[in-house]
């Protein structure tokens, strides 16, 4: 998709939804561009080194996004306003190899919150309030709930 002239990305998204209301569809969608995935999907799963970090419906995870990796990945969404600003994160470190992952959590060489129980342990999914999915150690060592 991303390959696509900007006219024609909105064109297939706009197919894909009518089609989606006219027949009830489901649709697995994989991308990079959180801006198209808000537009068409109701649930966002967040996906790192091949980790699911976080799983929420679409309004939740853009009003209240938990994981660190969520919250720069939606900070990097442009906003077509150039009177707005956000605050961008970025993100330092290195990205390991899916290869030979770390020990620990994956996103621990990149994250802002790393602690040094992140290097030991690979953090489970928790559940929270709105069914949002997060890992365990994150909530111990940003001390946010
Ligand atoms: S487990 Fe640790 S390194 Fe991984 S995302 Fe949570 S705080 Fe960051």
């Amino acid at each position: 998709m991303s390959a696509l002239d900007v006219s024609v990305q909105a064109q297939i998204l706009n197919l894909m939804k009518d089609l989606q209301g006219k027949f009830g569809l489901t649709y697995i969608f994989i991308s990079h561009n959180l801006s198209v995935v808000k537009h068409l999907c109701d649930r966002i799963g967040v996906i790192y080194l091949g980790n699911l970090v976080e799983l929420a419906g679409k309004e939740e995870l853009f009003k209240n996004m938990l994981h660190p990796y969520t919250q720069a990945l939606i900070s990097a969404i442009p906003i077509p306003d150039p009177s707005l600003e956000r605050e961008k994160i970025l993100l330092e470190g290195d990205v390991p190899t899916p290869i030979n992952p770390p020990k620990g959590c994956p996103f621990a060489t990149r994250c802002m919150y790393a602690a040094e129980l992140c290097k030991r342990e690979r953090p489970g999914l928790e559940d929270v309030a709105e069914a949002i999915a997060w890992p365990a150690i994150y909530t111990a060592a940003a001390g946010r709930r």
